[in-house]
């Protein structure tokens, strides 16, 4: 039964409504910290990154391939315009970098755990492509037996299943599909014109296929109401994929400020995505679905779960962003730059941070907190050689005071409704670490985050 006052608690003390959600998990991210590298120290620079892998065996792998053909007003990765040439070049500098980062050894001795392309939209890549650069990692690393890889992918890009029995047979097993709602006037204001027909046929071939099959839906989308984000979940109740994940729409793309500055009554009222993102995330629960924190070692988005447990990830592609415990850096974002950088032998490394040891508990109990288990202050205390409970003592009285986390089995953990509203959990955490630094510093996300003044119709 719904506990109102536990719910009012959140709403009025840490939610962030429509205009001032930041989508900042699932990494803790401290922009300011960020410094600029010179190509010419770059080597030095991955002998210390390879140095900070130390002994963890397993690593991640991210493939980023920001290009789209669409231009969807939710989007906020802002991938470049789909273009042959372009789009060729760009794939031949990820071979490239594969190679550049093997022969400075970061792989050896470890093991590929699990692989995910990401974007843009990566299958506007044709198999061939995907499948070359499979190859190459496989190649150059110890890929594990049955290892999970998953490319996202836009419906309309799998319309022929012909597509989709190409995936699986170049040893993608998870295919995770950008729908975000079913309504077809939401889909027309969104640009976007998948059908549920469509959908359907997708899932049923992933599953015939024996493929995973993810369905990425979003609350609080231009014009979207409770009733029809309803009519959304039965339709997934119907089609059945395998996962779904719920997020919140985050408003950061110039179209969809322009079409909320022209149409404000688009705009979902705080009050009512309130009620939205409990409904979705009591949907989700109901169904057995995974979800930003809940996840778990059983279930099936495997590089999601190792990511919360620090597993490094070593990221190729433009911008895309790379971690081990104690370092971070980023590619650069700007495709010439990174392209020429390639063409020149140099890894195409932009900036950088060394995590201090206080980024680094921040970050283990940010992400820890997204996992149904908790940070275990076991675990905490070995590694830092401090007590969790001191360290973070007036942030997690602050979350206790508004019932969004417990103490449990000597986890910290968030509660059940602290797991509805985890997005806005790690928004104040984010919000606590950097007033820590300085009064000045504002939550600024990758996708550089959404801001009320962005959108002047409070
Ligand atoms: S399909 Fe995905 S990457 Fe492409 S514009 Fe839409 S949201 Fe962005």
């Amino acid at each position: 039964m719904l506990d109102t006052a536990k719910l009012d608690k959140i709403k009025n003390n840490f939610f962030q409504g429509s205009l001032d959600y930041t989508k900042n998990q699932p990494d803790f991210f401290l922009p300011h910290k960020y410094k600029p590298i010179s190509p010419s120290i770059v080597h030095g620079f991955l002998d210390d990154f390879k140095t900070s892998l130390g002994s963890d065996k397993n690593i991640l792998i991210y493939i980023h391939l920001p290009f789209c053909f669409s231009e969807c007003v939710f989007c906020n990765s802002f991938p470049h315009k789909t273009d042959k040439q372009q789009q060729e070049l760009y794939f031949n500098c990820i071979i490239k970098e594969i190679e550049l980062f093997t022969q400075a050894g970061l792989f050896d001795g470890k093991n590929i755990k699990s692989i995910y392309f990401g974007g843009g939209t990566p299958t506007s890549f044709s198999n061939d492509k995907l499948k070359a650069i499979i190859n190459k990692i496989k190649e150059s690393m110890d890929v594990i037996k049955d290892a999970s890889i998953t490319t996202e992918a836009h419906p309309l890009t799998l319309k022929n299943s012909d597509r989709i029995k190409g995936l699986f047979e170049i040893g993608i097993n998870r295919v995770s599909i950008g729908c975000q709602t079913f309504d077809p006037e939401i889909l027309k204001i969104c640009r976007r014109s998948h059908s549920k027909e469509g959908i359907k046929k997708i899932i049923t071939t992933l599953n015939d296929l024996g493929m995973l099959s993810n369905i990425d839906m979003m609350a609080g989308l231009p014009g979207q109401t409770i009733e029809s984000m309803k009519l959304d979940m039965e339709i997934l109740e119907e089609i059945k994929p395998a996962a779904v994940e719920y997020i919140r729409h985050e408003i950061v793309n110039p179209i969809a400020i322009e079409i909320y500055k022209k149409n404000p009554k688009l705009l979902v009222k705080d009050e009512e995505l309130f009620e939205m993102v409990y409904t979705m995330q009591n949907w989700m629960q109901e169904q057995g679905y995974e979800q930003n924190g809940y996840f778990t070692k059983k279930k099936f988005w495997e590089y999601r779960y190792h990511w919360l447990k620090e597993l490094p990830i070593i990221a190729f592609g433009s911008r895309a962003r790379s971690y081990s415990k104690s370092m971070s850096y980023d590619k650069h974002e700007d495709i010439p730059i990174y392209t020429k950088l390639i063409q020149k032998n140099i890894p195409p490394i932009g900036r950088y941070t060394v995590l201090s040891k206080s980024d680094q508990m921040y970050r283990m109990l940010f992400l820890r907190l997204q996992i149904k288990k908790g940070l275990s202050l076991t675990k905490f205390k070995e590694r830092f050689n401090e007590k969790g409970e001191d360290v973070f003592q007036g942030l997690l009285k602050n979350l206790e005071e508004f019932e969004c986390i417990q103490t449990v089995d000597n986890h910290i953990r968030l509660t059940e409704y602290g797991a509805f509203f985890v997005e806005d959990v790690c928004d104040f955490i984010m919000d606590y670490a950097l007033k820590l630094e300085s009064k000045e510093l504002k939550r600024n996300p990758h996708s550089l985050g959404s801001t009320s003044s962005r959108l002047d119709i409070k």
